[in-house]
């Protein structure tokens, strides 16, 4: 009889769960729901986790449901990373909404720490301080939240990422775990010792018991438990770790692009920590079969975002895919440079004032021109974090794998790799979060061998630069003058 693993991608704005075919290797169903975000003051994003967790619940079901209990092998989760929620160990009920890494308000906190502190925890976790990991948005709903405090003395608090909560919810409140990957987001945990570092928890104010118990990502996570259906669930890693591995980049050098809302870059870097130099964060890629894989990652925080703004808010497109034909209708953007930087720049920035900036408009500017420059800033702002991964690391980037909704526009792919100078390899399965989930499922269930994971990734199409490399040089180089003046502080 054949079997089947479930991937559910937990992520931001929907959680949909797909079936993996063991032996066809391929996905075979898939069910989908919106996730709804809350926007309570300027710069906040919240989230309901209940809501998270019944639609994970239920998209999962659906998948149980549409080959038989005794079919469903694993379950492996790939999902949002940061986001925070806390809940009463004993009740299993949220104490406040859940505090989703987009959300800025813990900006000034993050921002008065003493730099000798910075430098530690940037040494310690691999990440620079910001809002966005975990860490200060606990402390945050700490001081915030009395409930939150009284169930932290009481020794029944709870605060985890979405996996930590998810696997909490589906194996009926028995397990508190969490992956390595998840925990390298938080800026509490030691990359070198795999631990929560108690230094950072002193400082933060945040006792051990409140964190979930750190396993690789092919750990025994738990038994789920859906009315009485049981399957195992283990192959858990954030969502951009798990499409490096669904991308299949398991070897140094290795790197993928996911070009979705934001653009997530990771390289792979083998057991090397490699700390950077350049603003990137260090973090961990994946452990599995008792190794820890390393990867440098640089997030722009938007990409897909600005041909949304195009389309949604000046109503240059009717769909994000007729970007591709306006684009290509034009032979440049006739000295017109966009930088995407709507709710600041991320990596190697991280310039929380930075803003979105059009220039080099003249009068003979057409529609054309500026849905060219949209696109172009995508490919060119892959190249500054792909030029910091290379000096970091004295690694040589040989090729990219991308994924994500922007990667099926063919003039950004083949910009892409004009601009990188290296071939951008497109897969036949563009959902690499979930691929990643099915097969580091696989693997820790012991149905499909690394080795065999490269097999499992089929190209779609290459890219390949098509010379004239010194006209994209120049053109790059245009575009770090556009990203130096939205820096720019009057
Ligand atoms: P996320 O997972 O971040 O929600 P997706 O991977 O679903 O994002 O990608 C959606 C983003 O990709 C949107 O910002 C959309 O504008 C952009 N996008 C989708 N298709 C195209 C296309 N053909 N060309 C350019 N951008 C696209």
């Amino acid at each position: 009889m054949k079997g089947y693993l479930i991937a559910l991608d937990a992520g931001t704005t929907s959680v949909r769960a797909m079936l993996f075919d063991v032996e066809e290797g391929k996905f075979v169903f898939s069910m989908q729901q919106e996730v709804g975000q809350s926007f309570p003051q300027s710069g906040w994003v919240e989230q309901d986790a209940e809501e998270i967790y019944f639609k994970s619940a239920y998209v999962v079901s659906r998948c149980v449901a549409s080959v038989g209990a005794d079919r469903i092998l694993g379950m492996g989760i790939a999902n949002q990373r940061e986001t925070v929620v806390i809940w009463d160990r004993e009740t299993g009920e949220p104490l406040a909404p859940a505090i989703v890494w987009q959300c800025r308000r813990t900006g000034e906190y993050c921002a008065k720490i003493p730099p000798a502190m910075q430098k530690k925890i940037r040494e310690k976790t691999g990440l620079p301080v910001d809002a966005y990991f975990s860490a200060s948005k606990i402390r945050w709903l700490l001081d915030e939240v009395p409930a939150a405090r009284d169930s932290m003395r009481r020794g029944r608090l709870c605060a985890g990422t979405v996996d930590s909560y998810l696997i909490y919810k589906f194996t009926e409140g028995k397990r508190f775990v969490t992956d390595y990957t998840n925990a390298s987001r938080t800026m509490l945990f030691d990359l070198k010792t795999l631990d929560w570092d108690d230094e950072l928890l002193a400082y933060f104010g945040i006792a051990r018991s409140v964190l979930p118990q750190a396993l690789p990502c092919d750990g025994r996570m738990g038994e789920a438990n859906f009315n009485g259906v049981r399957f195992p669930i283990t192959g858990v890693a954030g969502d951009q770790q798990a499409a490096l591995f669904g991308q299949a980049c398991l070897t140094e050098g290795d790197g993928k692009i996911t070009y979705g809302t934001g653009l997530f870059q990771l390289f792979n870097t083998g057991k090397r920590c490699v700390r950077s130099e350049s603003g990137l964060i260090t973090t961990i890629g994946y452990a599995l079969g008792g190794e820890v894989v390393y990867a440098l990652e640089g997030s722009a925080f938007n990409a897909g975002s600005g041909v949304q703004w195009l389309r949604d808010e000046l109503g240059f497109l009717s769909s994000s895919a007729e970007s591709e034909t306006l684009a290509c209708s034009v032979p440049d953007t006739g000295g017109v440079f966009f930088v995407p930087a709507f709710t600041g720049l991320g990596a190697p920035h991280w310039s929380s004032d930075a803003r979105g900036l059009l220039c080099g408009i003249t009068r003979g500017t057409t529609k054309a021109h500026i849905v060219r420059a949209v696109l172009e800033s995508i490919a060119y702002s892959a190249r500054e974090l792909g030029d910091c991964m290379q000096k970091d690391s004295g690694i040589c980037l040989r090729e990219i794998k991308c994924d994500g909704g922007a990667s099926a526009n063919n003039f950004l792919m083949q910009f892409q790799a004009d601009v990188l100078g290296i071939s951008v390899n497109r897969p036949v399965e563009r959902e690499g979060t979930a691929l990643g989930a099915a097969l580091l499922c696989g693997c820790a269930l012991g149905l499909i061998s690394e080795a065999e994971v490269p097999r499992r990734r089929k190209a779609e199409r290459i890219f390949v630069p098509q010379g004239e490399g010194e006209r994209y040089e120049k053109l790059y180089r245009g575009y770090l003058k556009a990203v130096a003046r939205t820096l720019y502080k009057p």
